[in-house]
């Protein structure tokens, strides 16, 4: 019953725009930026989402993205003690060199002052520049904030993916400082493919393809055999890696162009996932595959449940943290106890709120 309903849940998948990072969008003329539609600001998003015939709109912003008041009355509302909080897609990825270092240095204050403010209810995540030299002396700096715990990013990486030799700059500050990196998607793969479906169906396949595709380069370089300390945390269960991963182990054995020390698959067991997966034969495969203790419950808030529920689909309960625990209760009271609270607290060093 208390996976179900109980008030300890540690959302590790969560995420805000500070208010400077608002302000950022709301100046931009393309996407991403925050528009004013109908009377009501959008967050145009994904790329293509303000061209000519897109059926894509972005989605409804407004004060739950930014708020600490909002953030906590939703944990209230979900029995969530405490949220890791980190800054949403796109990140700084659309600055400039120059502009982006100082920007991540006062968009990583924000996030401190966030949590600061929270009364022990909230820690985060900081967001680093696309530069590597840059990123590893943000990630430094992060290091030594006292409510933040490792950085986001996006699978470009650089720019130019996380296997990139410059990437090699960001693991290494990472690996020394001991910093989580949480890897986020973005942009989409195969998005041709996802045309004339509004925003869901890039979403729902383009985000995960893109994830997989990215933290499969990412072991493919063979950055967890020269970085075996790097602390990589992989958005929505993983996307659909854990489902290919023993298809990935046969298509490149014996590959000349793939030199590893174990097989494609093995590393996944060194990264750490969240329990997104929307269905329990998912989250059942993923625990198998990496085992339990490196699952963490998130929520995607406040991007879902969706800020305007579809009242004929009642979209609010299918993709609601109730819907999540609904899946984790299906996996046994242990497993799910340790991914609804222990596994979080063990791996960010979280003091807890008293209960
Ligand atoms: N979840 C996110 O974190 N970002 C999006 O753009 C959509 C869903
Ligand atoms: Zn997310």
């Amino acid at each position: 019953m208390t996976i179900l309903t109980g008030g300890s849940a540690i959302d590790v998948h969560t995420h805000i725009y500070p208010e400077r990072y608002v302000a950022l969008l709301r100046a931009r003329e393309s996407v991403p930026r925050i528009a004013t539609r109908g009377g009501m600001e959008r967050i145009l998003i994904l790329p293509g989402e303000d061209a000519d015939g897109s059926t894509a709109a972005g989605r409804p912003i407004g004060s739950e993205y930014w708020d600490c008041e909002r953030k906590l009355a939703f944990m209230d509302r979900h029995g969530i003690a405490v949220s890791l909080v980190s800054p949403a897609n796109p990140w700084l990825d659309f600055c400039s060199v120059s502009e982006a270092g100082p920007i991540a240095t006062l968009i990583n204050e924000s996030m401190e002052e966030f949590a600061a403010g929270s009364g022990g209810r909230i820690y985060g995540m900081g967001l680093l520049p696309r530069d590597p030299a840059l990123a590893a002396a943000e990630l430094a700096r992060i290091a030594a904030l006292p409510h933040l715990r490792g950085a986001t990013i996006g699978s470009t990486g650089a720019g130019q993916g996380l296997d990139d030799p410059t990437m090699g700059t960001v693991w290494a500050a990472a690996e020394r400082t001991g910093q989580m990196i949480f890897v986020h998607p973005h942009y989409g793969v195969g998005n041709d493919h996802m045309r004339g479906y509004g925003h869901g169906m890039a979403l729902a396949l383009g985000f995960p393809f893109e994830t997989t595709t990215a933290i499969t380069r990412l072991i493919l370089s063979g950055a967890f055999d020269r970085f075996p300390g790097l602390k990589i945390m992989v958005a929505h269960a993983g996307g659909v890696l854990p489902y290919l991963a023993g298809r990935l182990d046969a298509c490149v054995a014996g590959d000349a162009s793939v030199c590893l020390k174990q097989r494609p698959s093995e590393y996944l067991r060194m990264m750490y996932f969240d329990a997104i997966s929307y269905q329990v034969p998912t989250l059942q495969l993923l625990i198998s595959l990496v085992g339990a203790e490196r699952i963490m419950f998130g929520t995607d808030h406040p991007f879902f449940p969706p800020a305007v529920a579809n009242a004929e689909l009642d979209a609010t309960e299918w993709h609601s943290p109730a819907a999540h625990r609904r899946i984790l209760a299906a996996v046994g009271e242990e497993t799910a106890s340790a991914i609804l609270r222990g596994n979080a607290a063990a791996t960010f060093g979280l003091t807890l709120p008293e209960r």
